[in-house]
C-alpha cells in the first residue's frame, strides 16, 4: 500500500530494472547465452552506470539467466511444440523480453521487513524508500514472521504492487493413518469424498459461464483497453479458481487430520486425455484447474502430517464399491450408479470415492509391508 510518491518511485524502479534486463537479455542472446559469471563480465559495469546498485545489478543478471534456463527447459519438455513449430521458432529467434512491470527479485539486503509496523524498506532507483506499508491476512503475517526466507519478488499487476515472499515451512511428522478418505474429482462435483463431503460445481460453473459471456463480449471489441480488461478478467478468474481450490483442499485435509485418517487421491496425469467430454464441458475442465486442486491437497497434507497416497483411477467410476463388480453400464448417468451385479443404488461420485479410498488403503499397506525390514 505505497502512497502516491512511493508508488511512483516503485513503478519507475521496476521499469528501470526491466529495461536493464531487456538489454542484458540482448547481450546474452548475442553471446549465445553464456553462463551467469560470464554474462556478469559483459554487463555488470554498464548496469552500475545505469544506476542499479550492486545487488540489483546481480539480481537482474540472474533473472535473465533464469529466464533462459526456463525457456530451454520448456523447449526440452515440448511445451512450445515441435522443432519446426511457429511458436518455438519465434521463441528461439529473439531475446527473451521482460514486461516493464515484470517481477524483480529482492534479497534481504535490498528489502527488509518490519512485521510489527507492517512496513517494508526497499531499494529503489531513488535510493532506499522506508516505511512502505503492506497488508496481508493475520495468518499470512504469522507465516511470514515464522518462516520467510530468501528472496521476495516485487511485481506490479493492474496498477497494484505485490510482494511475493518465499516461506520455508517444515513438514509435520506423518502419523499412522486410521483408514483412508478417498477423493473423487469431477466437473459437476468438483470434489467428492468417501466421508460425505461434496464441493458442488454448480455455483462455480455459473460464475464461469458469466465470465465466459463477458469475455466473448470484450473479445469482439479488439481495442487496446478491451485487451487489457480481458487480461485483468482472466487473472480475476484465476484468483477465484485458486481461492475455491484452497477452500476445498483445506476442508478435506482438515477432516483427515481431525479424524486421524489418510488421504487417497487419484493420480491426475493425463486427466485431459482420459476424460472425454462434450465441448462446453472442456472449457470448464481446463479452467477448473484440477491439477492445482491436487497440488493444494498434497502440500496442505504434507504440512499437516496427513499421510497421502496417489492411486490409479482406472475403472473407479465403473466398479461397485459394495461387491467389486466392474461394468461400464453400472454408471447409468452422470450422477447415478446402479450395480448390475448386486443391484446397489448409489451416487456415482460417492461410489467412485469409496473405490479410491479402498485403493489408497491397499497402496498404503503394500508400501508399509515393503518398509518393514525382512527378518533374518
Ligand atoms: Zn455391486
Amino acid at each position: 500500500m505505497p502512497d502516491a510518491v512511493q508508488a511512483s518511485v516503485l513503478g519507475r524502479t521496476l521499469r528501470t530494472v526491466n529495461e536493464a534486463a531487456n538489454w542484458v537479455s540482448e547481450v546474452a542472446f548475442e553471446h549465445g547465452v553464456p553462463r551467469e559469471y560470464e554474462l556478469r563480465k559483459h554487463t555488470y559495469a554498464e548496469l552500475k552506470a545505469r544506476g542499479l546498485g550492486a545487488q540489483a545489478a546481480q539480481h537482474t543478471i540472474k533473472k535473465v539467466c533464469d529466464a533462459y534456463t526456463t525457456l530451454k527447459a520448456n523447449i526440452r519438455a515440448g511445451n512450445l511444440g515441435r522443432e519446426d513449430s511457429r511458436r518455438r521458432r519465434r521463441a528461439e529467434s529473439k531475446p527473451v523480453v521482460f514486461r516493464p512491470e515484470a517481477a524483480q527479485p529482492y534479497d534481504d539486503r535490498c528489502l527488509s521487513w518490519q512485521y510489527g509496523q507492517r512496513t517494508v524498506s526497499v531499494w529503489t532507483v531513488d535510493g532506499r524508500v522506508k516505511n512502505v506499508p503492506f497488508v496481508c491476512s493475520a495468518d499470512a503475517l504469522r507465516m511470514l514472521q515464522a518462516y520467510r526466507q530468501g528472496e521476495s519478488d516485487l511485481v506490479e499487476r493492474d496498477g497494484v504492487f505485490y510482494l511475493v515472499a518465499t516461506c520455508d515451512v517444515p513438514e509435520a511428522e506423518q502419523y499412522e493413518p486410521d483408514g483412508f478418505i478417498g477423493i473423487d474429482l469431477g466437473i459437476v462435483n468438483i470434489a467428492t469424498t468417501s466421508t460425505g463431503y461434496q464441493a458442488a460445481g454448480r455455483g462455480l460453473n455459473r460464475y464461469r459461464k458469466r465470465q465466459l459471456a463477458l469475455r466473448a463480449k470484450l473479445q469482439k471489441k479488439r481495442t487496446k483497453s478491451a485487451r487489457r480488461r480481458l487480461k485483468a478478467r482472466a487473472r480475476k478468474e484465476a484468483r477465484h479458481a485458486a481461492n475455491t481450490n484452497h477452500i476445498i483442499s483445506k476442508t478435506i485435509v482438515t477432516e483427515a487430520e481431525r479424524t486421524g485418517r489418510g488421504l487417497s487421491l487419484e493420480e491426475l496425469k493425463g486427466i485431459r486425455n482420459r476424460v472425454r467430454l462434450r465441448k462446453p464441458q472442456r472449457v470448464a475442465l481446463h479452467s477448473w484447474a484440477f491439477a492445482q486442486l491436487g497440488d493444494f491437497v498434497v502440500y496442505k497434507a504434507k504440512r499437516a502430517g496427513v499421510p497421502l497416497v496417489l492411486v490409479d483411477p482406472a475403472y473407479t467410476s465403473q466398479t461397485c464399491a459394495e461387491c467389486g463388480h466392474v461394468d461400464k453400464r453400472n454408471r447409468v448417468d452422470q450422477g447415478l450408479f446402479i450395480c448390475r451385479g448386486c443391484g446397489v443404488v448409489a451416487h456415482a461420485d460417492r461410489n467412485a470415492s469409496h473405490n479410491i479410498a479402498t485403493r489408497g488403503e491397499s497402496v498404503w499397506n503394500a508400501g508399509r509391508e515393503s518398509r518393514v525390514p525382512a527378518t533374518p
